[in-house]
């Protein structure tokens, strides 16, 4: 019997958020040839180039809930957009991103269907007699195996960005999809909520141009860099490999720099290709949010500093000498 994966876009800006794609491919890991992968995105006077960007062979629908009341992300309005789809298409999976809208909707949604979620996937196996999710617990010390149970309907999932393969335009979600070239795009509007509270105006913080959570290259800093000004050599480094800066608790609650960059248990978990700790002590609550980083390279004087237990590369040294250094070659060898 053929099934329904229902991918829920998100949307950054007038662009779709890496996330997205990376759910498509979640999504196309689980799908065989004959299931449908459907998506929904919101969002108010959604840009023509964002619904090009979904004209990927493989797709089957594209809905679109496009009304200025989704023009801010609100939970309500955005919970009745995704109720009306999920009662319009009934799907069998329904995949979001693990980011701060997916973690608000994925919920209210298995609550509304009386079904499962599991949140934060990292991988999926999935074969012809069973599925298995795997995803990280206890601040990232371990990992847990998990599969819905068969009263389970739909599966809801959420997928840790940085986690999957996203899907591209050229290569498409699945080989024997090749001939849908247009996805049928259809609107939808849901029943307005009455709403109990307003977005009255969004003030959006910027890390610089490169979004952090999404960032494959992350220079963070700590309460080494010792002030603002400590963080320009680690700017210049995120500007040369075009990453993104972050920092620890430290470095936030010192003033150095904004709580929208903080890394960690009470922060932002992220899951970049190479994670640069600069004057980062490695306290648990730090590692529990870039552990899961491909590659970490810290940078510290103490060489007893915990941080180099988590490290694939250690340099002991003065981030104020090392960093330039590293800077002047990366440019080097990319120019
Ligand atoms: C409930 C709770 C939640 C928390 N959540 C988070 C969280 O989400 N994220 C987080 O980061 N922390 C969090 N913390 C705080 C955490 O416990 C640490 O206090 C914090 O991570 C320390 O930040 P730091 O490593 O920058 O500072 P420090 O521990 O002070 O480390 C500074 C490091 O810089 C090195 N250094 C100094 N000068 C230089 C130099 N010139 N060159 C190179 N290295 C240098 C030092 O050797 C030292 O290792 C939380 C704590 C609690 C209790």
């Amino acid at each position: 019997m053929s099934r329904t994966y229902a991918v829920i876009a998100e949307i950054r800006g007038d662009r779709l958020r890496q996330v997205t794609f990376e759910a498509l491919g979640a999504a196309a890991q689980m799908a065989k040839p004959d299931d449908r992968i459907i998506v929904l995105v919101i969002g108010f006077q959604l840009a023509e180039d964002t619904i090009q960007s979904l004209m990927i062979p493989g797709i089957a629908q594209v809905s679109c809930a496009d009304d200025e009341r989704y023009k801010y992300y609100e939970a309500e309005t955005y919970f009745a957009a995704l109720h009306a789809f999920t009662e319009q298409q009934s799907p069998d999976v329904v995949l979001l991103g693990h980011t701060a809208m997916g973690r608000d909707l994925a919920p209210m949604l298995a609550a509304q269907l009386h079904t499962g979620q599991i949140s934060d996937v990292v991988s999926i196996r999935a074969d012809d007699s069973d599925t298995t999710f795997l995803r990280p617990v206890y601040a990232g010390k371990a990992f847990e195996t998990r599969r819905f149970a068969n009263q389970a309907r739909p599966w809801i999932i959420t997928v840790r960005p940085n986690n999957f393969t996203p899907v591209t335009q050229q290569a498409g979600l699945l080989p024997t999809h090749e001939s849908i070239q247009q996805p049928q795009v259809d609107s939808l509007l849901a029943p307005a909520p009455s709403l109990r509270t307003v977005v009255h105006e969004v003030v959006t913080k910027m890390s610089g141009s490169v979004d952090l959570s999404e960032a494959k290259i992350i220079i963070s800093g700590g309460r080494g860099v010792k002030s603002a000004e400590g963080f320009k050599p680690l700017e210049q480094l995120a500007r040369v490999l075009n990453g993104a800066v972050g920092a620890s608790r430290g470095a936030c609650d010192a003033g150095y720099c904004d709580y929208s960059l903080q890394i960690g248990q009470t922060g932002k978990v992220v899951t970049p290709e190479i994670y640069f700790a600069c004057g980062i002590s490695g306290a648990i609550q730090h590692i529990a949010g870039m552990s899961q980083a491909r590659i970490i390279v810290a940078i510290n004087i103490d060489p007893e500093a915990p941080i180099f237990k988590v490290a694939n590369y250690g340099i002991v040294g003065d981030l104020f000498e090392v960093v330039p250094l590293l800077t002047e070659q990366f440019r080097k060898l990319l120019s």
